[in-house]
């Protein structure tokens, strides 16, 4: 196994996933750019690459578990193990997502994606990550699925949005539930929140940059041994679950 620590982001073609790749490459880290196109997929890479990081590919569909089993294969094979996993591909649903008339089906959708996929990529790449000395899972959540801040008058939450907001209170519960079992072990997870950030999941309205949202999740990977698990932070620090 490479003595680099080795990392893979889910959805790092674009956004805050790109930027979490280039921060971690930015370590010294070799980063696998989890990605469902290939050709988003090579053009990351190679970007990632000529601002000196240590970027390869990994094809990557969280919808698929023959994706996220084949992508643990890839990286067993080819880099030997992994250190560290960041799930932060996501999708919104589009907009709107009014309770009363959203789609059934649209919100087990986002649901499959934002949770359904953390699952699926984390439970394919579990083994590898068990056998590195420092195993860090970041899950990249958002403090809209803060049912505390739903709930307190004049917080800012986002739109009602009967998918998306849900489906980041399921996974920062399930974040927790992975810590729990998890709570024997080296493997430190978290959830993070990177701010209101300009991308194309909110058509580029955030107030922060995509490189600022990608801190949160540097961070969490590079906790301490004996730091943090089952926690929900952003960069200023704990986010009421
Ligand atoms: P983005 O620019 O829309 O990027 C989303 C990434 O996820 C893309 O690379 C996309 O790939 C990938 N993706 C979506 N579905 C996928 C699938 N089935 N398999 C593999 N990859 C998939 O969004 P972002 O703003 O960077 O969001 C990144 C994460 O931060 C998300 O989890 C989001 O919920 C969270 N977040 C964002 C904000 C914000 O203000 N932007 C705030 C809070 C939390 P394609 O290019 O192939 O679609």
């Amino acid at each position: 196994m490479s003595e680099k620590t080795i990392a893979l982001v889910t959805g790092a073609n674009k956004g805050i996933g790109f930027e979490i790749a280039a921060g971690l490459g930015r370590l010294g880290w070799r980063v696998g750019v989890g990605a469902r196109d290939q050709v988003r997929r090579d053009a990351a890479v190679e970007k990632l690459r000529a601002a000196g990081a240590d970027a390869f590919g990994v094809p990557l569909d969280v919808t698929s578990e023959e994706s996220a089993a084949a992508a643990a294969r890839q990286i067993e094979h080819e880099e030997g193990g992994l250190d560290v996993l960041v799930n932060n591909a996501g999708i919104t649903g589009g907009m709107s997502q009014m309770p009363t008339s959203v789609d059934p089906a649209m919100v087990l959708q986002v649901v499959d994606t934002n949770v359904g996929g953390v699952i699926r990529v984390t439970n394919a790449v579990l083994p590898l990550l068990r056998r590195s000395a420092s195993p860090r899972i970041v899950n990249m959540s958002s403090s809209v699925g803060s049912l505390t801040l739903q709930t307190t008058p004049g917080a800012f939450v986002g739109p009602i949005a009967a998918a998306y907001t849900p489906s980041k209170t399921l996974l920062n519960a399930v974040t927790v539930q992975y810590a729990k079992e998890l709570a024997d072990t080296n493997v430190l997870i978290n959830a993070g929140c990177p701010g209101y950030c300009a991308t194309d999941l909110n058509g580029f309205r955030g107030t922060r940059t995509a490189e600022e949202g990608s801190r949160i999740a540097i961070q969490l990977a590079t906790l301490p041994d004996g730091g943090s698990t089952g926690g929900f932070f952003d960069e200023s620090g704990p986010v009421a679950w």
